[in-house]
């Protein structure tokens, strides 16, 4: 096996806003589950990075034409996505959920989306399944690059629903982002795991397993979880 090159700086896309994640503090440094991981497994490892905030589709096809080495952004390991990439052992188990605005009494159940808008993210598990009912509901799609504007859209009234990861809605609305749950229950989804390039990048992912297995076996995984997330999570 290859040693990394020596002052190799891994460079890691990840996404702008998915709080707890990854998402800007009030002094706009980029912190999070995400963040906190990649953190502690590189100086468990002994390795240096870069986080590069591109936006989840955008770090995502940075990782599928190299222009980064890997990807930490809540990027569910998917059968699709296992074909272009490699995934490391799963960190967080995650699923979709719909959401709406905080006062809107009207839209409880996916049978209230007929005629109406939906807005979702590009690239994203969320879309997938929100697209996979569409038809059947009668909804329209409504895509964004981000959480923050798909939120904002439903928000404004623009769209009536959207649809994103259950532990980032959940958060949001913990914190007060203005949107509130309905009627529907999450759904199933795939665990989060760390991405790399197919077959390029065996070093860094060995490396961030390793350390994953570390932080479990510390305590450490559990506790950067908790800082975000509360005792029990
Ligand atoms: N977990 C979802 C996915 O992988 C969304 C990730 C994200 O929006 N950062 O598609």
């Amino acid at each position: 096996a290859s040693e990394p090159a020596a002052g190799k700086v891994y460079q890691i896309g990840t996404d702008v806003t998915f709080a707890p994640f990854e998402f800007q503090d009030a002094s706009g440094k980029f912190v999070g589950i995400d963040m906190d991981l990649m953190e502690a497994i590189a100086r468990d490892q002994g390795f240096r990075y870069e986080i590069k905030p591109l936006g989840f589709n955008a770090a995502v096809q940075a990782l599928e034409s190299g222009q980064v080495d890997g990807v930490i952004a809540g990027m569910s390991i998917t059968d699709e996505r296992k074909l272009k990439f490699d995934f490391s052992e799963p960190y967080f188990d995650s699923g979709v959920i719909m959401a709406v605005r905080e006062n809107d009494s009207q839209t409880r159940t996916y049978e209230d989306l007929r005629g109406k808008k939906v807005a979702v993210k590009t690239g994203t598990e969320g879309y997938r399944y929100a697209e996979s009912i569409a038809g059947e509901y009668g909804f329209t799609i409504v895509p964004f690059d981000d959480s923050a504007q798909m939120y904002d859209d439903v928000k404004g009234g623009n769209s009536v629903a959207c649809f994103d990861d259950f532990p980032v809605i959940a958060y949001g609305i913990q914190q007060g982002n203005g949107l509130q749950l309905t009627d529907e229950e999450k759904v199933a989804g795939a665990s989060y795991g760390f991405a790399v390039r197919k077959g390029q990048n065996a070093e860094l992912l060995r490396m961030f397993n390793d350390g994953l297995a570390n932080l479990k076996n510390s305590g450490e995984h559990a506790r950067i979880q908790e800082a975000y997330l509360g005792e029990g999570a």
